[in-house]
């Protein structure tokens, strides 16, 4: 039996795992938490969230929901779970992220071609002594060795840089008099509660957050960070109404009290299905944590605020995926530098950014080993879907200075005839990625890699 190693049991990790077990392949996943801790995990589950408890939004002409109709279509062993555990959040799909993680753990734990290992791995040469092959999902936060032996064998610079992670608030400690229940639009209404700001809230907000002291490391004002993950004090650094033209935007909703929109708003979303704590959408943050109470707390209804978690600042590692990676997930060669065995690598260290974007490419990756383990070729994922887009960019030699990133329609080949209405352009984008799934689907199951149910 063909016996794998996978280091890192996060959202990728974890995916692939239940994935090649479930195609026949022995796994053994290394996972580092507790033994040693990553700067942002809490816990020590499998398939943590690290920062918001949102998978984004479900609508069928959106890239993010594209990618959780393939991942539905493929029978993804995690988004399965996050459905079990969703809580309300409008028209996207969020989590409790307790039990979300606590499942995974569980059913990686029960599965018996599944061996979880507490231990972090700083070597690969021992790793290739031992299996048959090597899938690297260590994520964004891989830990220095490993970092510093990727470096060693690829003789490319992993790149490192900092985002920034939004803070989470108690419920009970929430002026509930002051914030409103209500949803942009009235779309699934009443899943957030809104605090609005009037001009001279919103203006002395700003001044105070744009005052107030951060935990910056001098060079971290020049990194590129990932643009949706912005701090908020970078945003309105930017300028001083760009917080209101992006995170507290205030388009779609209701001030009760003057019956007209609001001058700016924050919007918090449940973490949880008890909704006992909410986070702060779009408040990523790098300020001191005194600081973070401070001025957070000049939100209406959130003077008092007890805060759960601050927001935090974190490191990014991820690979030259355009140089160094194939379409199907595995190492340009097949493998690093002399070492035997082959080599592929899943998630936020291939080059993917997002929950839903690293459980997809988990699930592209044992597509790929498991067609390895019959001594077939992977099945070419076609570059229409969300997730083909994402990986024909990431992994083009032609792209220059890449990042990770998001599903996003920007990458899609362009449609046969130019449609100008976006909402248009979108259905169709999203109708002919339904088609070329279903055809890729087919492939799939001729090779034996899918089951043939009737797929939808
Ligand atoms: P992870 O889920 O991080 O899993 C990697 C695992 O590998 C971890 O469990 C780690 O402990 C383990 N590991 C690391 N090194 C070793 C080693 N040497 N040996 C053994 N195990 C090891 N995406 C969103 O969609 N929404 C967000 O709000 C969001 N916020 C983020 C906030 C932060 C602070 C960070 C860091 C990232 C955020 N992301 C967010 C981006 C990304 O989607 C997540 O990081 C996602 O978890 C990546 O999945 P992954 O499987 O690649 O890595």
């Amino acid at each position: 039996r063909t016996h794998i190693a996978i280091v890192g049991a996060g959202l990728a990790g974890s995916e692939a795992a239940l994935q090649l077990a479930g195609r026949g392949v022995e796994v053994t996943l290394f996972e580092m938490r507790p033994v040693r801790k990553t700067p942002v995990h809490k816990t020590s589950f499998a398939a943590e969230l690290v920062c918001s408890n949102s998978l984004k939004g479900m609508k069928r002409d959106s890239a993010a929901g594209m990618l959780k109709a393939e991942l539905a279509y493929l029978d993804s062993r995690l988004l399965e779970t996050a459905r079990r555990h969703s809580v309300a959040a409008g028209g996207a799909l969020a989590v409790d992220r307790d039990h979300f993680a606590a499942d995974v753990t569980r059913a990686l734990e029960e599965e018996s071609l599944v061996h979880l290992v507490r231990e972090e791995v700083t070597a690969l040469a021992p790793l290739a002594e031992r299996f048959d092959g090597i899938v690297l999902a260590t994520g964004p936060l891989t830990s220095d060795a490993l970092a510093e032996e990727l470096q060693r064998l690829t003789g490319t610079e992993a790149l490192a840089f900092f985002d920034a992670a939004a803070p989470i608030v108690m419920a009970d400690s929430l002026d509930m008099g002051k914030l409103v229940r209500q949803s942009r639009y009235e779309e699934g209404a009443g899943d957030y509660l809104n605090a609005f700001f009037s001009r001279d809230q919103y203006e002395h907000f700003i001044d105070e957050l744009l005052a107030a002291q951060r935990v910056v490391a001098k060079d971290f004002e020049s990194k590129d960070l990932f643009q949706a993950c912005q701090p908020i004090e970078e945003v309105a650094r930017a300028g001083r109404d760009a917080p209101r033209f992006g995170t507290c935007k205030p388009v779609g909703l209701v001030d009760p009290e003057t019956g007209r929109r609001p001058w700016a708003a924050v919007q918090l979303r449940a973490e949880n299905a008890e909704g006992t704590c909410y986070n702060l959408v779009g408040f990523q943050t790098n300020l001191t944590f005194p600081e973070q109470k401070r001025v957070f707390s000049l939100v209406p209804g959130l003077e008092h605020a007890d805060f759960a978690r601050f927001g935090v600042m974190h490191r990014n590692t991820f690979i030259d995926a355009p140089r160094l990676l194939e379409g199907s997930g595995r190492m340009v060669g097949g493998s690093v530098g002399s070492m035997p065995v082959p080599l592929w690598v899943a998630g936020q260290l291939a080059g993917t950014e997002g929950y839903c974007e690293a459980v997809r490419s988990g699930l592209h990756c044992a597509l790929s080993v498991a067609a390895w383990a019959r001594g077939a070729a992977p099945v070419p994922l076609p570059p229409t879907t969300a997730f083909g887009a994402l990986m024909a960019y990431a992994t083009s030699p032609a792209t220059e200075n890449y990042q990770p990133m998001h599903v996003n329609f920007g990458l899609m080949p362009p449609l046969e005839n130019s449609v100008k209405q976006k909402r248009e352009r979108y259905g169709q984008f999203a109708r002919r990625g339904v088609a070329a799934l279903r055809a890729y689907g087919s492939a799939l199951v001729e090779a034996g890699l899918l089951s043939p149910r009737q797929r939808e």
